[in-house]
């Protein structure tokens, strides 16, 4: 890359002594990409013990770079004057606008108050529930204090969260433990999982809970499966599996009971509580270090000086003030940041500003991009800068006066003074080759081997293709088509018919011809119709079963970097690449490596020609987007990895069938075409003093540690950034984070985007606590793990999940809580959810070690949260599930979700679930009759034909009002969700039920409320 201008090193980020060696930390899976830390450090060594080692990047030389670009020379008379109009809601509040105002966050309860704590209780031999306060307060739970109704005739025991129900089954162990069979994280060395010498109840012989409804028979597999409300005993818990203190050897078996899952932290309550409170009202971002509405929540921004949550969220938004503090609270310091994130167009997009031949002003030390973090002095000649502190001059082309306090009397004026973000037109100092770059291209590549033709897809990919390309901008187009071997097509517009070249020698591809291939769509239309129009006949009686993979992504880039622009492969393959090629696969696909040590390697790509492809992509601003038409394993991990490095998109459409699958596909082909995009793309993230960016998750190449190089990010695509103290920071002037990055516009300009946010910082323990934000926490936590996956067993992956969320909430309760019961599970305000979501986090078929669940699909799991955002993992973990039957047609809103469990259904409803991949619509047995009708148009629930992924178009309310939903549902999500028709008790409903996230999975992985009990023992532990 040649961006030098760009990658100048701060000062700041180099080796300093004594802050920089790998400090002890939690949550970190050492990366052997980034160190040399052995496996054996990885254990945890003992309750409060350090788990990991070695998270941090080492220190190593900046890159390298020249500062002397990028500088503000003296070009001030040149310079034309800012057209800035300034946002409305900036004029209108400016009076009041107090960019340095420390917190006021008068409208969040400390949580040392009782009024927004969760107490969970656990005293004796039965689990009380304590909730002090209306937040937490569920309709069904009874008044405060200890509500231990069950009068338990139990001996005296120690404090520990079992939970019994009088009268309930005695159960063993469950055939898996709580994280996948053999993974056992919570088992001290002297447990067995199997609970033989362990505290296991007696009574070993194995019964499966009661099933509702013979007609289930033995299709389920053992476990509550009721749809009606729960039924004491017909769960199964953990007896054995979580071990309390040694006293518990001595105790007498236990009867089990079931904790009433009303009495434990809801998700949907935390959602509509904040919609309730924050929902259709506008969100200033004039105040360093606020919360923002969940993300869940609808809200209209206003950029009053501080980046919109949609472009950042962060894990908390007050920072402790030492590296010691952060340490014992072990809350990982993290920002996700999607800078191109889509605003609503009731919201103002990003100013461009245009400072002409000078460009960008910049710190002259750390390059930190003008914006409302630097302080003006000396009458406005010169400028403090809020990251580095160094003073610097203004520009003579920048100088404005100053008023009364201080401040800019442009202030309002100029976006970089004002707003949290903004965009800068960059000049050539920013470009490579110091010129300006080419327009983008798209390629559009398609396998013709015999499955493709046969099924009818190549027809439909080249029939869509010509109306697709109509509503392209003015982009150059071109067209490959490969089997084993590669078709070049000339489509000039010139010829009366395309012509094609045929590469053979795939081993070293060759671009074979320049002048034609890369064209412009308006100009070659005819030819680009006839081309589209000829290929699927072209190969219509080839037998050629094998293709190859690499070369045709080399082919691609190729032809880009032939044509010196930057662009975006379409490619549409179907198979595993057996062909005689470089980035040949086998299969390989051993489900033996489950749940071993060498699990990783079905993460890993297969050969590293994958990997230096995506490099060479990234180097030559070439994004990959891949759509995948399985029908067997075709290594994901191996295929998937140009897509994920290069910022493109992976799609995958198992068993692909044309009229069930057709319009997912089309659905994601035209999104993904139309989506907002930057190609050529660096981020880098400054910090002020005392802090930095030292790790990077995300669809992203790095090589060195500052700079993050991706081939393109659009609009959905978030890089998480993890924060690690090297100083102590002030409560004064809080922690700053500035993102920039550089990338080259559709149309093929050069500009920076800018995004500001101030956080705070304070050394109070509960001042951190109350700032957290669970789901950025939880897409933070997901991302380092499923990063971690390639080099660690998943079992000491999931054993830091379990003990990192112990630990943060021991630590809130030993530091922040009012004093109580040693037995009682206290929550901070913030993180009520935290431990139903990481469960669901552990439950995911990428950490759940179970050989049923296709490697695959892992895989490609794996790769798709890797680049989500935070308002996408937080549906993806926990799912949306809707009471449809509850409808009301006459109302725009939609119905309030319900938690994701079985308990929650009912053989009268119908439900909608979604999760950004999948929705489902289930129905029970004895839907209404009207409903049924009005929905799919026919009598009753037995004419239903579940052999649909679209309802039919029925002309009443509910038919209007449900697809309605299901559109409202799909909006903003990147992949297009294929419905399921699942009725009650049929097959498919397995498929179904593996969303209800808060029940036991069907494969693993614990209920909510038995991982709560888990989470509890964990922390009762911590603190004794
Ligand atoms: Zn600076």
């Amino acid at each position: 890359m040649s961006q030098q201008g760009y990658v100048a090193t701060p000062p700041y980020s180099q080796p300093q002594p004594g802050i920089g060696l790998s400090p002890p930390h939690y949550g970190h899976y050492g990366d052997p990409s980034h160190t040399a830390s052995p496996t054996g450090m990885m254990k945890p060594a003992g309750p409060l013990g350090v788990t990991a080692t070695g998270g941090m990047l080492p220190p190593g030389p900046p890159p390298p770079g020249p500062h002397q670009f990028g500088q503000n020379g003296a070009h001030a008379a040149s310079h034309p004057q800012q057209r800035f109009p300034g946002p409305p809601p900036v004029n209108s509040v400016a009076s009041s606008y107090v960019p340095y105002q420390p917190s006021a966050q008068s409208s969040y309860p400390s949580p040392m108050s009782t009024s927004s704590v969760t107490q969970l209780g656990s005293q004796l031999s039965a689990m009380q529930i304590n909730s002090y306060g209306s937040s937490m307060a569920s309709p069904s739970q009874g008044p405060p204090g200890p509500l231990s109704a069950t009068s338990l005739q139990t001996p005296p025991r120690p404090p520990q969260p079992s939970i019994l129900l009088p009268g309930s089954q005695v159960l063993p162990p469950p055939p898996a433990t709580l994280n996948g069979p053999g993974a056992s994280p919570l088992l001290p060395p002297m447990y067995r999982p199997d609970g033989l010498s362990g505290p296991a109840p007696p009574n070993s012989q194995y019964q499966p809970p009661p099933l509702p409804g013979q007609a289930l028979g033995a299709r389920y597999p053992p476990q509550q499966a009721n749809s009606g409300p729960q039924m004491a005993g017909a769960q199964l818990s953990y007896p054995g599996g979580f071990p309390g203190g040694p006293a518990q050897l001595a105790g007498p078996p236990q009867p089990q009971k079931k904790l009433d899952p009303d009495s434990v932290p809801s998700p949907i309550q935390v959602i509509e509580n904040d919609r309730a409170s924050r929902g259709g009202q506008v969100y200033a971002t004039n105040t360093r270090g606020q919360i923002p509405p969940l993300v869940t929540t609808d809200c209209i921004i206003q950029d009053q000086g501080n980046a919109s949550p949609r472009f950042i969220r962060c894990t908390t938004y007050c920072f402790p003030c030492t590296s010691d503090m952060a340490k014992q609270a072990q809350i990982p310091l993290a920002a996700v940041i999607k800078p191109f994130a889509t605003i609503p167009s009731n919201e103002s997009p990003l100013y461009l500003v245009n400072h002409g031949e000078s460009g960008p002003v910049r710190c002259n030390r750390c390059k930190a991009y003008m914006c409302p973090f630097m302080q003006f002095i000396e009458g406005g000649r010169r400028y403090q800068c809020g990251f580095c502190n160094c003073v610097n001059d203004v520009p003579p082309f920048y100088f404005q006066h100053l008023d009364h306090i201080g401040r800019r009397l442009d202030h309002y004026e100029k976006p970089e003074l004002s707003l949290g973000s903004y965009e800068y037109v960059a000049t050539l100092d920013y470009c490579r080759k110091n010129k300006p770059p080419n327009p983008p291209a798209f390629i559009f590549m398609i396998d013709v081997s015999y499955s493709n033709i046969k099924n009818g897809l190549v027809k439909l990919i080249c029939e869509e293709l010509k109306t697709m390309l109509e509503k392209l901008p003015k982009i150059r187009v071109g067209f490959i088509t490969y089997n084993k071997v590669l078709h070049f097509f000339n489509v000039k517009s010139n010829l009366a018919q395309p012509q094609m070249m045929v590469v053979t020698d795939v081993g070293e591809v060759f671009v074979p011809l320049l002048d034609g291939f890369l064209v412009n769509y308006q100009e070659s239309q005819s030819v680009i119709h006839n081309l589209l129009d000829q290929i699927p006949d072209m190969f219509a009686d080839s037998n050629e079963n094998e293709t190859v993979f690499a070369p045709v992504i080399q082919a691609g880039m190729e032809a880009l970097k032939a044509a010196d622009c930057p662009g975006k492969l379409f490619i549409f393959h179907s198979s595993l690449p057996t062909a005689e090629a470089p980035g040949k696969l086998k299969n390989r696909d051993d489900k033996k490596l489950v749940n071993t040590d060498k699990e990783k390697i079905l993460f890993q790509p297969q050969t590293n020609v994958y990997d230096s492809l995506a490099k060479d992509c990234v180097a030559h601003g070439c994004s990959v987007t891949l759509f995948l038409f399985p029908s067997q394993y075709v290594d994901v991990a191996s295929l998937g990895l140009v897509p994920q490095l290069t910022g493109g998109t992976l799609y995958k459409y198992n068993n692909f069938q044309m009229h069930l699958d057709r319009q997912q596909f089309l659905n994601d082909l035209r999104n993904d075409i139309e989506k907002k995009i930057g190609f050529d793309a660096i981020m880098r993230v400054r910090t002020s003093t005392g802090f930095r960016a030292t790790d990077f998750f995300g669809g992203i190449l790095m090589n060195n540690t500052t700079d993050v190089e991706m081939a393109a990010i659009d609009c959905d695509k978030a890089v998480t950034v993890e924060f690690k103290h090297d100083d102590k920071l002030s409560e004064d002037t809080g922690a700053l984070i500035q993102c920039a990055v550089l990338y080259t516009t559709i149309s093929g300009q050069r500009r920076l985007r800018i995004h500001n946010l101030g956080l705070n910082c304070s050394s109070q323990l509960a001042d951190l606590y109350k700032s957290c934000e669970t789901d950025a926490l939880i897409n933070f936590f997901a991302k380092s793990a499923f990063k971690a996956v390639l080099h660690q067993p998943l079992k000491v992956i999931r054993e830091i999940l379990v003990n990192q969320t112990a630990h943060m909430l021991a630590c809130y309760r030993k530091n922040c809580a009012s004093p109580s019961a040693a037995s009682q599970l206290i929550l901070p305000d913030s993180m009520k959810v935290l431990p139903v979501y990481m469960n669901c986090l552990l439950k995911n078929c990428v950490l759940l070690s179970r050989p049923e669940i296709s490697t695959d699909e892992r895989a490609y799991q794996r790769q798709l949260v890797m680049a989500m955002g935070v308002a996408d993992s937080q549906l993806f973990f926990y799912p949306q599930l809707l009471p449809i039957h509850t409808l009301d047609v006459k109302s725009t809103m939609l119905p309030a979700a319900v938690r994701c469990s079985e308990s929650r259904l009912s053989e009268e409803g119908i439900f909608l679930l979604a999760n950004g991949l999948h929705m489902f619509l289930w129905l029970g047995v004895s839907s209404p009759p009207e409903l049924i009708q009005g929905i799919f148009n026919v009598p009753s629930f037995a004419h239903i034909n579940t052999d649909m992924t679209l309802l039919p178009e029925v002309g009443n309310p509910y038919s209007q009002q449900l697809r309605m939903i299901m559109g409202i549902i799909q909006q903003k999500r990147p992949y297009s969700m294929k419905l399921t028709i699942v009725k009650q008790r049929e097959q498919p409903e397995m498929v179904f039920r593996q969303f209800l996230v808060e029940d036991k999975g069907l494969y693993g992985g614990s209920s909510y409320v038995d991982f709560l009990c888990c989470v509890h023992k964990e922390i009762c532990q911590l603190l004794n």
